[in-house]
């Protein structure tokens, strides 16, 4: 009895070991409807009811996303093709209480939104992001995976993914469930586009457009040559691309406008979803530079909080505003050095960064890391009742943003290192040698950088743990830029949306910190006497708040839910900022710079000559600047005649100057009309400035 015990275990155990295997076969019966046939076989399963279920989450999405709602006609059989009782026991969960280690699991997909995280089965194309599709069996995460795609007959059709190939064009792998769910896949009517980059190393990548678009094969070969430049230009800020799996990097865009706006990263590729109409202009490349750098920034320099993700539940992490906010930086940086996007973009986004960081709600009141924190509720997470997001949380993206344009001018403004240095720094440690990391690694890795421990201890103080104001005027001046109220002098009682009726109503709500929301005012209240003055249009109420000014008190009277309150409110100033490149700055100041170049006298000797404005009519073409001439006889001869010349000015006073003994000062007045030269002249940026500039946003690649 013993004996037979023992040799049946291990028969078990053999058999298990020998014949674990997961298949899943995709079949499209019914794409007119957005429907997939989809089986998923496992064998060597253990003696124990089979557990399956759908995702709850998806790979780059930190939100719950309920993909079991689009799953039916379940069932199961066994090997022999008998029937199995599979009972639902949750919303996405599955069991098959019985069997004798081998499950063949059916169902449909439904599926009709293609973008980052779902699915969209259409007869045009096939869109598939795993965890919205694939059910999976608990317990075998670490499995080997094979799939096989059964391409509808008659259509042409290509798969573009960054699955396993094998030898079978509609057969893949993956190493395991992880892997598999970062795959997406697309197929359909593709136009590909492919090319080489190669390493430091030697080792050479091959990069892949599969497009889903209404493009001709030259468009589409135009608009690779360009997605090429992003790669590099992102290749430069590393010094190298990661080793890819498999060899490859595949774009996967579609952009139509059957689509659903958005962008995923992956590993090894990227699925991009642009509902507009291909044409291949520079504006649709954005959102592949972000997509591309998160093959570094999310996917290798990897936040130990999502490691490994958890498709059961959402993830929450502490570093969005690195992982996301960071790419979202350098996405634009990407794009400016590149040259698809003009410097002037770049210094508006700039502004941006800065209003995000010092002027919303969230991000004066909650770190960027609390932030972060809040992704697993509003990243593409679906709810129905209202929410304060207005006033107590800032978007990781840009709040992360506006950390990583304080860090990198900070790091080249006192450190003469930039953020390229640190995000180098960070996969040397990190992404390259795959170390997740927590946000003490981050300030870790910056104070190796920067040989300064209370430097990065002080800069995670205040603005990753904590969420202090950050002085981006005096960073910004090196790059040329000014930061100036985007509405001195202006009256202001806040941002809110209204609309005109009986009374202004307040349709959003009101934000924290600005008059109208200290007044007690909040979203459905109706505005209904300013200042004494009955409104009923938002333009009125503008027109009574613009008569005034910041500081000036006036009353208000509005009624909440048929109760009428008086209330009197002050007025402020609009906090917000604007960034103003050196060029746009032009005043006298900067247009006399043109008097430093010119004058000279004749005679020559020991002469010192001092130019300083004493009035001006403006700075336009045709203005006139008066100026005082200071001539100094800094030898010790007297010089006579001396005849001083200066190019396009009107000397007034007696030139030549008749005597000048050794020491003595000649004072003569001078005019000139400015001219555009002149303008121009006094736009040409330092060389400081455009030294710091070109290292910041200047093309990084050898051409
Ligand atoms: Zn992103």
């Amino acid at each position: 009895m013993k004996y037979i015990v023992f040799a049946c275990l291990f028969c078990v155990a053999s058999i298990c070991a020998m014949a674990q295997k997961i298949d899943y076969s995709v079949s499209f019966p019914h794409l007119e409807h957005h429907e997939a046939s989809i089986t998923l076989t496992v064998s060597g399963i253990p003696a124990e009811p089979a557990i399956f279920r759908m995702s709850r989450s998806s790979a780059g999405r930190y939100a719950t996303h309920e993909f079991g709602k689009n799953i039916y006609d379940i069932s199961a059989s066994d090997k022999d093709g008998h029937p199995l009782p599979i009972e639902r026991i949750d919303g996405d969960v599955y069991r098959v209480a019985r069997h004798n280690g081998f499950v063949r699991v059916n169902y449909t997909l439904f599926g009709n939104y293609a973008d980052g995280t779902y699915v969209g089965l259409d007869e045009t194309n096939v869109h598939i992001n795993m965890p919205g599709a694939f059910m999976w069996m608990k317990g075998l995460d670490n499995l080997p995976i094979t799939i096989s795609f059964h391409l509808p007959a008659g259509k042409a059709w290509t798969i573009a993914t960054q699955l396993k190939p094998t030898a079978d064009p509609g057969t893949f792998t993956a190493r395991n469930l992880q892997y598999f769910m970062d795959c997406p896949t697309k197929i359909g009517n593709l136009s590909w586009a492919k090319w080489n980059i190669s390493n430091p190393d030697g080792k050479n990548y091959e990069f892949r457009l599969a497009l889903e678009a209404n493009t001709t094969d030259s468009l589409t070969q135009a608009f690779a040559v360009k997605v090429k430049r992003i790669v590099q230009q992102a290749q430069a800020v590393f010094g190298e691309t990661p080793a890819y799996d498999y060899g490859t990097y595949t774009f996967l865009a579609s952009i139509n406008p059957f689509v659903k706006g958005d962008g995923m990263e992956h590993r090894n590729s990227t699925m991009i979803s642009t509902p507009r109409n291909f044409n291949g202009a520079d504006n649709q490349l954005g959102v592949f530079a972000h997509e591309f750098f998160h093959c570094w920034n999310v996917k290798r320099i990897r936040p130990k909080s999502l490691e490994p993700f958890n498709f059961e539940k959402s993830d929450m992490s502490s570093e969005l505003w690195l992982a996301e906010g960071f790419t979202q930086y350098y996405g634009q940086l990407l794009m400016v050095r590149s040259g698809f996007e003009t410097p002037a973009n770049w210094f508006n986004n700039v502004g941006s960064f800065v209003n995000t960081k010092e002027n919303t709600p969230g991000a004066r009141r909650f770190s960027p890391a609390e932030n972060s924190r809040h992704a697993v509720f509003v990243d593409a997470a679906v709810s129905i009742d209202k929410t304060n997001y207005g006033n107590m949380f800032t978007s990781y993206y840009t709040y992360g943003g506006a950390v990583a344009l304080a860090l990198d001018l900070t790091l080249r403004t006192q450190f003469h290192l930039t953020l390229d240095n640190y995000m180098q720094a960070l996969w040397k440690k990190h992404g390259k040698p795959e170390i997740p990391y927590t946000i003490p690694d981050l300030q870790n890795a910056l104070a190796g950088l920067t040989k300064d421990d209370s430097f990065a201890k002080d800069f995670f103080a205040r603005y990753v743990y904590g969420h202090e104001s950050f002085d981006y005027s005096n960073v910004l001046g090196p790059a040329g830029l000014q930061l100036q109220k985007a509405q001195p002098g202006v009256a202001w009682i806040g941002r809110a949306a209204y609309t005109d009726g009986k009374g202004v109503t307040v349709t959003s709500p009101t934000t924290w910190g600005t008059p109208l929301y200290e007044a007690g005012v909040d979203v459905d209240d109706v505005i209904n006497f300013v200042d004494g003055m009955p409104v009923s249009t938002q333009a009125e109420l503008n027109r009574i708040i613009a008569a005034h000014h910041p500081g000036d008190n006036i009353l208000l009277q509005y009624t909440h839910r048929d109760i009428v309150h008086n209330v009197s409110l002050r007025l402020g100033e609009n906090p917000a900022y604007k960034v103003v490149p050196f060029e746009e700055t032009v005043n006298v100041a900067s247009v006399t710079t043109w008097i430093a170049r010119g004058a000279t006298a004749t005679n020559g000797g020991m002469l010192k000559i001092n130019k300083t404005v004493i009035g001006t009519t403006g700075t336009t073409v045709g203005s006139t600047i008066t100026y005082n001439i200071s001539v100094t006889n800094t030898g010790n001869l007297t010089m006579t005649n001396v005849m001083l010349n200066d190019a396009g000015a009107t000397i007034t006073g007696t030139n030549p100057i008749v005597s000048l003994a050794p020491g003595a000062v000649a004072n003569l007045t001078a005019t000139h009309i400015i001219t555009q030269s002149d303008i121009d002249a006094a736009k040409e940026l330092p060389q400081a400035v455009k030294d710091f500039r070109a290292s910041w946003i200047g093309n990084k690649i050898r051409e």
